[in-house]
């Protein structure tokens, strides 16, 4: 194992954060994967896998069985895992300025397009050397204010010349699921087997400008843009919500990094004979087709359906009771699909989101993500 320490820039004199890589295998072997955990720095279930998953690469490293690369980003928000406001955990957002650490990536397909114009030729693999300078290129003449940005585009570094990025989330209460580009949606389903995955949401653009969408997006677009040229998808990302935020355990974390070491000997990152892939109920529907729940008034929050249960158009998902007045307000389902995520509060107010459906009948448009 290798260790590399970037610093960031400081916030305050006196005060130091630095983002700490965790390699395996031959610094230019391919395949490359890059796995970071907890970029909403609350959401810990990556961090234990990330954890379980060192101990085993370490294993494997010991006995010569990787013969790729792994760049191991075990905690991917430094910043956010500080924010400890009154006893309670903040990671999702900077609370300097509110930005979320897990939005507003730069959007790389037009800076790339502008590089390469005029450039590409008929060798998809000069093509691709090319494009992965092009990105590297634009990533390095990106120039941040913020320390949050500084951040970002060190991670963003890291992760862009992998031919595999795994971002591990969580949900607030949830079962496990994936979020890729359509054309990533294949190559990742092995992944999502071999995790118990209830569900994969796909979408080219989902307006929120996550993470994991600046690496294989601009493959996908570039393609589309120069026609005439063969544009290999050079680079798919996932991101994987590693069921809830209380899901924490050696139990979950084990059978996690079990997963993805499975995952990685099916790509030939890691040697040894890779376990079957399960046969899995899981649904890959759009994004566009996730059907967000939201409260009608304020109240007691009371579920009638677990994470990971399929529902129907119809089913009761939640009771909303008013403590005054005991009366009901019944919140359903508009779509069949499965109840991937819910929130952990149990008083809401109006308006907020309840849950999350991956169904198969909506097509919403805009931002497809939650705040
Ligand atoms: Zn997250």
């Amino acid at each position: 194992m290798f260790t590399t320490i970037h610093q960031l820039p400081p916030l305050a004199p006196g005060s130091a954060h630095s983002l700490v890589m965790q390699s395996f295998g031959e610094e230019g072997a391919r395949p490359e994967v890059y796995v970071q955990a907890s970029l909403h720095a609350d959401e810990i279930p990556g961090m234990i896998c990330a954890v379980h998953l060192r101990e085993r690469l370490l294993a494997l490293e010991d006995a010569r069985l990787v013969i790729g690369r792994i760049n191991l980003v075990p905690v991917a928000n430094p910043l956010g895992l500080g924010q400890i406001v009154f006893g309670h955990a903040m990671g999702r957002f900077a609370l300097g300025d509110g930005v979320n650490f897990n939005r507003d990536y730069p959007h790389l397909t037009p800076g790339v397009a502008a590089r390469i114009d005029g450039r590409l030729g008929a060798d998809p693999h000069a093509n691709k050397a090319l494009i992965r300078q092009a990105i590297a290129d634009e990533i390095e003449a990106w120039t941040p204010s913020t320390q949050v940005g500084a951040l970002k585009k060190i991670l963003v570094s890291l992760a862009s010349g992998a031919d595999l990025i795994l971002d591990l989330h969580c949900d607030s209460e949830g079962a496990m699921h994936l979020y890729t580009q359509p054309t990533s949606a294949d190559v990742f389903a092995p992944l999502g087997a071999f995790l118990g995955s209830r569900a994969t949401l796909t979408a080219v653009e989902s307006g929120g400008d996550p993470f994991d969408e600046v690496f294989s997006r601009p493959w996908v677009e570039l393609r589309a843009r120069f026609p005439d040229h063969p544009v290999p998808l050079a680079s798919h990302s996932v991101t994987v919500e590693l069921r809830g935020q209380a899901d924490v355990g050696h139990t979950t974390g084990r059978a996690d990094a079990d997963a993805i070491v499975a995952f990685l000997r099916h790509c030939g990152v890691v040697g040894g004979a890779a376990p079957p892939i399960p046969a899995v109920e899981a649904s890959v529907t759009p994004l566009a087709s996730a059907e967000p729940l939201t409260a009608p008034s304020s109240g007691i929050v009371a579920f009638h359906v677990e994470p990971g249960a399929m529902v129907k158009a119809g089913d009761a998902i939640a009771d909303i009771i008013d403590p005054i007045s005991g009366a009901v307000t019944v919140v359903t389902a508009q779509s069949d699909g499965v109840l991937f995520a819910r929130g952990a509060n149990r008083f809401t107010s109006a308006g907020k989101r309840l849950g999350k459906i991956a169904g198969t009948t909506l097509n919403r448009s805009g931002r497809l993500l939650s705040l």
